[in-house]
């Protein structure tokens, strides 16, 4: 497509915008177990019209906006107090649980260099910590000690304990961790890295906003946050299961000396003092006016019924595959994520014959398998959704097929 020499009406382009979504998968409708999280129209026209009324206002400098300064701390004081934070933690609005995580990793390093002098660090954490952890050791230059999980699929602390060496700057645990969907043992991961002087950052960019809210319901939640001595900062994703607008996450540090860690000043241009809280430069108040309106209209009760609904949806679509032979959890669900295999059928292909039918899941590995991230809107979808999986997994047993690997992030 080229620049148009004379631009297009306004109806016209949106038309246009919306012919192009038209193979684009139907999250709205439940249709996606990964990358949207959808909880009821209502919530979803707030956050767009927050997101549409602070799109062009720019938190880089929150002198020109103290709304967003505001609206950002707002947002940090209401998650702190979810994670026990206490009136000490402190932390930033991020762009999402990349950004989250490539901070922690940031801090990490500066504190080992600022307190202990390490030139050459390293970080150990589990296989199943997320990918942006590797990101994070690309780009800063840290070392990743991946340390193999044990067979219910959890961090194993003492493998952990074993890899800690004088260059180690950081320790992670996740709840729950992406891969199989079960809470890393923080507390014992926590308590080597208080042991020695190591930050451990807590990744509960999933489970951040489902977890306190189950351990409310009642179900057995490990602990896990600001209330386990040794974790010295927490990731939280809003754009998931907080239910507002993409570019939404946070990372909360035990305390504000913590978090300066995190933090980039220079006055090395002409430009004069430039200081930025993380990544981004110019960043929209769309997200964070977006997160604080959602949060403020679902409140405790709205995420304590949301979870409550893809919790259930999450153990029913569980028992449901645990119902189709041949298939296999890799784990019982411990929150609303869920990962299943297949004796007798390539679980690729069985991915290929659910798109066909228009359900989109993540396929990952190794081992080979598929993964569904449950969420508000799958509750009215889950029967519908196990009828089809049986179907597409008994199609792929008959052709005997093998499906393509996917990827969970594309290069375009
Ligand atoms: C989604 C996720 C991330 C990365 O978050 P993005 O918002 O996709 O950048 C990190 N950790 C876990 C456990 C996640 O589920």
């Amino acid at each position: 497509m080229r620049l148009p020499e004379r631009g297009r009406e306004p109806g016209e382009v949106l038309e246009a915008l919306e012919a192009l979504r038209a193979g684009d998968v139907d999250w709205r409708g439940g249709r996606a177990f990964t990358l949207a999280y959808h909880a009821g129209d209502e919530v979803l026209a707030l956050a767009r019209e927050a997101y549409a009324r602070f799109s062009a206002e720019n938190a880089l400098n929150v002198h020109a906006f103290p709304s967003l300064r505001a609206m950002q701390a707002d947002v940090l004081a209401m998650l702190a107090e979810l994670l026990h934070g206490g009136a000490e933690a402190a932390g930033f609005l991020t762009s999402g649980g990349t950004e989250s995580l490539l901070m922690a990793v940031l801090a990490a390093r500066e504190r080992g260099r600022a307190e202990r002098g390490v030139r050459a660090p390293e970080m150990v954490l589990p296989t199943t910590a997320h990918a942006a952890f590797e990101k994070a050791a690309h780009y800063f230059g840290v070392r990743s000690v991946r340390i193999p999980v044990r067979g219910d699929w959890r961090a194993d602390p003492d493998a952990m304990a074993a890899a800690v060496g004088p260059n180690t700057v950081l320790l992670v645990a996740s709840a729950p961790q992406y891969p199989q969907g079960v809470v890393d043992p923080v507390a014992e991961v926590a308590a080597i890295a208080e042991a020695r002087g190591i930050p451990c950052h807590v990744d509960a960019c999933m489970g951040g906003m489902v977890l306190p809210f189950l351990e409310r319901l009642g179900e057995p939640v490990p602990r896990w946050d600001f209330r386990v001595p040794g974790v010295t900062s927490v990731s939280v994703d809003l754009h998931k299961y907080g239910y507002t607008a993409k570019g939404a996450s946070a990372i909360l540090h035990r305390t504000k000396a913590l978090r300066r860690y995190q933090t980039f000043q220079t006055d090395n241009w002409l430009g004069g003092a430039y200081a930025s809280s993380g990544v981004l430069g110019t960043k929209s108040g769309g997200a964070i006016a977006a997160a604080w309106a959602v949060m403020q209209h679902l409140g405790a009760e709205g995420y304590l019924r949301l979870a409550r609904s893809a919790r259930e949806a999450c153990l029913r679509v569980a028992a449901g595959v645990e119902a189709i032979p041949g298939a296999r959890l890799l784990a019982p669900p411990e929150a609303t994520l869920l990962a299943f295999g297949f004796d007798d059928a390539d679980p690729f292909a069985v991915a290929d014959a659910l798109w066909r039918r228009g359900w989109y899941v993540d396929r990952q590995g190794p081992p080979p398998s598929l993964h569904l991230t449950v969420n508000a809107v799958h509750a009215a979808v889950a029967d519908a959704f196990l009828a089809d999986l049986a179907a597409s997994a008994g199609e792929a047993r008959a052709a005997a097929a093998r499906g393509a690997r996917g990827a969970y992030g594309t290069l375009e």
